[in-house]
């Protein structure tokens, strides 16, 4: 049997480290933002050539005060991927705004640039490019749209902690970049964390503000914000993985490789990855017209798969107030019912990548 992801496989192998992280913690008496934190902000940034990183508590608040921070809110349009987890849309729609669909490139699955001009209008205030399944989105194409009229851009990089695109590190080509730490993230917590980096000092500050009830002094409430803190538990525990993330990228990228080779002759739709992306591989996603038949074959041989996503966002009953029909984004529908994502994560080994193969051709 192979599952999709075995996330207790992550702890194992940095069992040690991650106790001695945590009860550091415990013993010091510190557990609301403070030095932890302090420490993990500094060397994610770093990490991530931006001038800033704020930590937050989940992947879907990094998006939420990212757009409050730069005054979105009610009668404000947003450029969202028609092709993307639901996180995305309901960041944009949470403060008010409109998500505004645009469909994917065929071949990447990422919001195409060349159809995002005819989505914009007067109200449109910015771009929310997704890095999806951590291949990076085109950004200069992306930041050239933006630049001409005037918009900011807000970037989910949630799939793509270490991608690189045109060899810049992902993690601050836009105004903002919005990070989740969702356990099975390439750069994952045990428990729900997230975070913001950015090269722009007052928007750090703004969110910083904001993810602590508007407060930069006890008691003293600058404006209306939130409790989103990130936890110095799972900022100690992020430390230890961001000293392995470059080496479980690599190993992400060897698996990746081996199904691209192994696979070459088959039927199903490998992925693409442009020559200047270097992608986090967070997912491998391949794509059939018989993805039912492909999934259950995969299921009988023990393997296990995922599907991302089953639904998209339009056709979710959650925004049936858009009025959006399913056939008016027909890519990200089709998508929906064609995609299948094969295991994934550093812990895979080639052999069993050899038997995942094997099962696939068979099937
Ligand atoms: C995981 C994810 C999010 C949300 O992150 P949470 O930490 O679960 O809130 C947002 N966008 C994308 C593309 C994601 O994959």
């Amino acid at each position: 049997m192979i599952p999709f992801l075995e996330l207790g496989a992550s702890y194992r192998e940095l069992k040690p480290e991650i106790d001695a992280a945590v009860s550091r913690v415990l013993e010091s008496g510190w557990y609301i933002l403070g030095p932890e934190v302090e420490a993990f902000e500094a060397e994610w940034a770093a990490y991530c050539d931006a001038k800033h990183a704020v930590g937050l508590a989940n992947g879907l608040d990094a998006l939420t005060l990212a757009l409050r921070a730069l005054d979105i809110g009610p009668g404000d349009e947003v450029i969202v991927p028609s092709n993307t987890y639901i996180a995305t849309w309901l960041a944009v729609s949470g403060v008010g705004a409109t998500p505004v669909p645009v469909e994917p490139d065929q071949a990447t699955h990422n919001i195409d640039p060349a159809r995002i001009e005819a989505a914009i209008t007067s109200r449109t205030r910015a771009l929310l490019p997704v890095h999806l399944y951590g291949q990076p989105a085109d950004m200069d194409l992306i930041l050239d749209i933006a630049k001409r009229h005037g918009l900011r851009v807000i970037e989910d990089a949630a799939q793509a902690h270490g991608a690189r695109y045109k060899g810049q590190r992902i993690g601050a080509h836009g105004d903002i970049v919005c990070w989740s730490f969702y356990p099975g993230k390439n750069l994952g917590a045990l428990g729900d964390a997230g975070a913001i980096t950015t090269d722009d000092t007052a928007l750090a500050e703004r969110v910083a503000l904001l993810r602590n009830y508007g407060s930069r002094q006890k008691y003293v409430n600058e404006e209306a914000g939130l409790n989103s803190r990130l936890d110095p538990i799972q900022a100690a525990v992020l430390r230890v993985k961001l000293e392995v993330l470059d080496e479980w990228t690599e190993r992400r990228r060897t698996v990746a490789t081996a199904y691209t080779v192994g696979m070459a002759q088959s039927d199903v739709i490998l992925p693409h990855v442009p020559d200047w992306a270097e992608p986090a591989w967070h997912l491998y996603v391949v794509r059939t017209y018989d993805r039912e038949a492909l999934q259950d074959r995969m299921t009988e041989a023990g393997i296990g798969t995922l599907i991302h996503y089953p639904t998209p966002p339009h056709m979710q009953k959650a925004y049936t107030d858009m009025e959006i029909m399913p056939e008016a984004l027909p890519m990200a529908r089709d998508l929906a019912s064609e995609v299948l994502s094969l295991p994934m994560g550093p812990q895979l080994s080639l052999d069993q990548v050899q038997n995942i193969v094997n099962a696939l051709k068979n099937a």
